[in-house]
């Protein structure tokens, strides 16, 4: 796969359940590498965005699988973490809210409010659970990817929309969005 599998709103799919996987055959492990190759290639089109994480559902397959960087800060670190039917176990507040993006979302950024610190229980590849406690950033795109698999889209979680919206600008940085004139008229949001 590569960045044109990647769906974006309004694509329907984005909004369903994706399904539980029972035995991690071959086309699962097809997909992981699929995911992989098509977050490094969407990367590698964009020259302000690093690519932190990818769901199953964002190209078009409704399975409850993401993948997240390993490293946040290295883009050349091109290594992923399979997380296979996560659930979210533990969420401490209080709410936190900060600027997100979405590959299924491009070039608009929200203001999210996000639980400080999740614990999150998953399977690898390998089909052992495994669990993570994650504060801040990390906590932060957990939550995003686990909303995938449920079908949620973080511009869901964006109550209040008036100054709420952003858009990346060519040059890099955001500029904040006019509600009426900019978001109500772009008819991807909702
Ligand atoms: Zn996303």
């Amino acid at each position: 796969m590569n960045k044109e599998n990647i769906v974006t709103l309004p694509e329907p799919n984005l909004r369903k359940r994706s399904q539980k996987i029972g035995v991690i055959t071959d086309e699962i492990k097809k997909l992981i590498a699929d995911m992989t190759d098509a977050t490094i290639d969407w990367e590698a089109s964009r020259d302000h965005e690093a690519a932190v994480g990818l769901a199953a559902i964002q190209v078009n397959k409704l399975y409850r699988v993401f993948i997240i960087r390993n490293d946040f800060e290295n883009t050349e670190n091109k290594k992923f973490t399979v997380f296979i039917n996560p659930e979210i176990v533990k969420k401490v507040g209080p709410l936190e809210e900060d600027y997100e993006g979405c590959l299924s979302v491009p070039d608009i950024y929200g203001k999210v409010p996000r639980y400080q610190s999740v614990k999150v229980k998953a399977l690898n590849e390998h089909g052992q659970t495994f669990r993570v406690t994650a504060h801040g950033y990390l906590a932060r795109i957990l939550q995003h990817e686990v909303d995938h698999t449920h079908g949620i889209v973080f511009i869901d979680h964006i109550k209040n929309k008036k100054d709420a919206f952003y858009r990346l600008m060519p040059e890099g940085g955001l500029e904040p969005l006019d509600y009426e004139k900019d978001v109500k008229q772009n008819s991807i949001l909702w």
